[in-house]
C-alpha cells in the first residue's frame, strides 16, 4: 500500500520498537507542544519519560471511526462535516489545547478593535454536543498506519479512517539560526513572540503592544509560504494605529525580504503613507541572516539594525506531529504532509489525511482557505468510506481575507480568491484596496461567520 519504503518504516512500528519509540515520540511531542518544533536536540529525544499504553477511554466505535487529529479551523470543520456527509460516522477530535482561542483575527485585538471573548468565547464541548462528535483533550503522539492505530499521550485509539489537521509549527532556521543554538531560539521565542501559533504568545504580543513606551518596534514578514501572508503587513498596520491613537512617539519598522508587499499591496502601501507616514517604515529586501535577542539586533544581508521592541515571525513547517509519524512530502521545503493535492490522502494510503495549513500546495495559510477546504475534504472521506475510488469532484478552496489598516475610523481591504488546479496559484482574484468601514464591519462579521461554522 505504502510506495515509500522509509515512510513504511516510520509508520509500521513493531509493538516492541512502539514502545520505544513511543516514548521518544511523546518526549517530542511533549516538546513540540512546549515550542521546541524542529530544533529538538536528540538529548531531549532521549530522555526518559513516562509513556502512555493502553485505550484512549472514548466510548467504543458505534459505526465507521474517523479520528481527527487538531482543533484548529481545520480540525473543527472537518469533524462537523464528516458527521453531516455521513451521520453514521463515529468521528472523534482530539485537540491538545484545553481551551480555543483562534489566531485568526487575533491582530484585532491588540488595539483592542476586539475582545477576548470574540477569540476565545467557543467550546469544544459545545462544538462536538451540538454535532454529535466526542471531543478528546489529548496529543496525538504517534502512528502504526498498518495496525490503523493512532497513539496519544493518554492512550491509543483504532479508526477507520484519520484525518490530521495540526496546523504549523516554526522554523527558526529561516533568520538564519542554528537549529541547535536553542538558546538564542528560545531568547527570541520568549522575548519577542511572533504570535502566529500560540494564545499565550498572542497575550505576550498584546502586552508588549499595549505596554510600548516609544522607540522602534519591529515586525518581520518571513521567507516562504507562511500562516496568513498579509498578517505581519496588518500587524505593522494596528501597532502603528495604537501608536498614533495612544501619542506614543517611535516607529513601526517592518522588515520584508521580498522586494515589494506580497499581497494587497496597494491597500497597505497606501495605509503605510496616507495614514502611518511618520510612524511606519517598510524595508523591503530585508533577508534576516541572524539576531541576537540578547542585544536587540538584527542581522539583515545588509546592515545591522538595533531596536526596542519586536514581534518576530520566523518560517514556518508543517505541524510536528506530521514528522514524527513520517507524513513529510519529500517535495516540502517546509516539511508538509505528503498528500494527493486532490483528495488529501496521505500518498498510497487511502485512510489517512491530512489538511490545513500543513498541506504542501502553495494556498494562502489561512482560516478561510482551511475552513473551505475541509468542507471538501469530508466529501472525499465520507465517499471513500462506500468507494475507494472517489468520484468527488474537486473543489478549490477559497480564500477570503480581510485586513484591519485603519483604527480611527476602523477600516480594511481585502482579497477573494479561488486556485488553479494545475498550478495551485490564484484565479479569480477580487480584491479591494481601498480601505473602508463596509470592509471593516464584513471582517468582524466574516470571523463570526467562521465561529458558527466551526461551534454551532
Ligand atoms: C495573527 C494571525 C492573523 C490571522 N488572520 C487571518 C485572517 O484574517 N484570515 C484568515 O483566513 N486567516 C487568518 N489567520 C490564519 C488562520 O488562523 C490559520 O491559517 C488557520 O487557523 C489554519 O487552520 P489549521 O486547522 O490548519 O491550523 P490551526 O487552526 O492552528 O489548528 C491546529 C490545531 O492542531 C492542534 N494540534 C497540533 N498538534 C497536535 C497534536 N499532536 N495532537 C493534538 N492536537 C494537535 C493545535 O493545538 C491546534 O489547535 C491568521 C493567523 C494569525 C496567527
Amino acid at each position: 500500500m505504502h510506495s515509500d519504503s522509509t515512510e513504511k518504516r516510520a509508520a509500521n512500528l513493531s509493538r516492541r520498537g512502539f514502545m520505544r519509540d513511543t516514548t521518544l515520540a511523546t518526549a517530542a511531542a511533549a516538546a513540540a507542544a512546549a515550542g521546541l518544533g524542529a530544533a529538538l536536540p536528540q538529548d531531549a529525544v532521549a530522555a526518559p519519560m513516562i509513556g502512555s499504553s493502553g485505550s484512549l477511554p472514548v466510548p467504543k466505535a458505534k459505526g465507521p471511526r474517523v479520528v481527527v487529529v487538531g482543533g484548529g479551523t481545520a480540525g473543527l470543520t472537518l469533524a462537523k462535516y464528516l458527521k453531516k456527509e455521513n451521520p453514521k460516522f463515529d468521528v472523534v477530535l482530539l485537540e491538545k489545547r484545553s481551551q480555543y482561542q483562534s489566531c485568526f483575527c487575533s491582530n484585532l485585538w491588540y488595539p483592542d478593535v476586539v475582545n477576548m471573548e470574540y477569540l476565545s468565547n467557543h467550546s469544544y464541548i459545545d462544538a462536538a454536543q451540538n454535532n454529535g462528535y466526542i471531543y478528546y483533550n489529548c496529543t496525538a503522539t504517534g502512528l502504526d498506519r498498518e495496525a490503523k492505530r493512532l497513539y496519544t499521550n493518554m492512550g491509543e485509539i483504532q479508526y477507520d479512517f484519520l484525518a490530521i489537521c495540526p496546523g504549523i509549527d516554526y522554523d527558526f532556521t529561516r533568520f538564519g539560526i542554528p537549529a541547535d543554538d536553542l538558546d538564542t531560539q528560545f531568547a527570541c521565542r520568549q522575548m519577542f513572540p511572533g504570535g502566529w501559533i500560540q494564545p499565550t504568545e498572542q497575550v505576550a504580543v498584546r502586552n508588549k503592544i499595549q505596554g510600548f513606551a516609544g522607540g522602534i518596534f519591529v515586525v518581520t514578514v518571513p521567507t516562504g509560504n507562511y500562516r496568513c501572508l498579509p498578517s505581519p503587513y496588518e500587524r505593522t498596520c494596528v501597532i502603528a494605529g495604537w501608536m498614533k491613537k495612544n501619542g506614543i512617539k517611535g516607529k513601526v519598522l517592518l522588515l520584508d525580504p521580498n522586494p515589494d508587499i506580497v499581497i494587497k499591496a496597494k491597500g497597505f502601501h497606501a495605509a503605510f503613507d496616507e495614514l502611518y507616514k511618520d510612524i511606519v517604515e517598510y524595508r523591503p529586501s530585508s533577508t534576516i541572516r541572524g539576531i541576537d535577542p540578547f542585544k536587540k539586533i538584527i542581522h539583515t544581508e545588509l546592515e545591522d539594525i538595533k531596536f526596542d521592541d519586536a514581534t518576530l515571525y520566523p518560517g514556518v513547517q508543517g505541524g510536528y506531529i506530521i514528522q514524527q509519524m513520517g507524513l513529510v512530502s519529500p517535495d516540502s521545503t517546509q516539511r508538509e504532509a505528503n498528500i494527493d493535492p486532490f483528495h488529501y490522502n496521505i500518498k498510497g494510503d487511502p485512510y489517512v489525511y491530512a489538511c490545513g495549513d500543513v498541506r504542501p500546495m502553495g494556498y494562502s495559510k489561512s482560516a478561510n482557505t482551511a475552513n473551505s477546504e475541509a468542507h471538501y475534504v469530508a466529501k472525499v472521506i465520507a465517499s471513500r468510506a462506500t468507494d475507494k475510488e472517489t468520484k468527488i469532484p474537486w473543489i478549490s478552496p477559497e480564500t477570503l481575507c480581510y485586513s484591519m489598516v485603519g483604527l480611527q475610523p476602523e477600516e480594511a481591504i481585502y482579497v477573494d480568491a479561488r486556485y488553479n488546479p494545475k498550478t495551485f496559484g490564484f484565479t479569480d482574484v477580487k480584491e479591494d484596496d481601498t480601505r473602508s468601514k463596509a470592509n471593516a464591519a464584513a471582517y468582524l462579521a466574516w470571523g463570526k461567520g467562521i465561529y458558527t461554522d466551526l461551534f454551532t
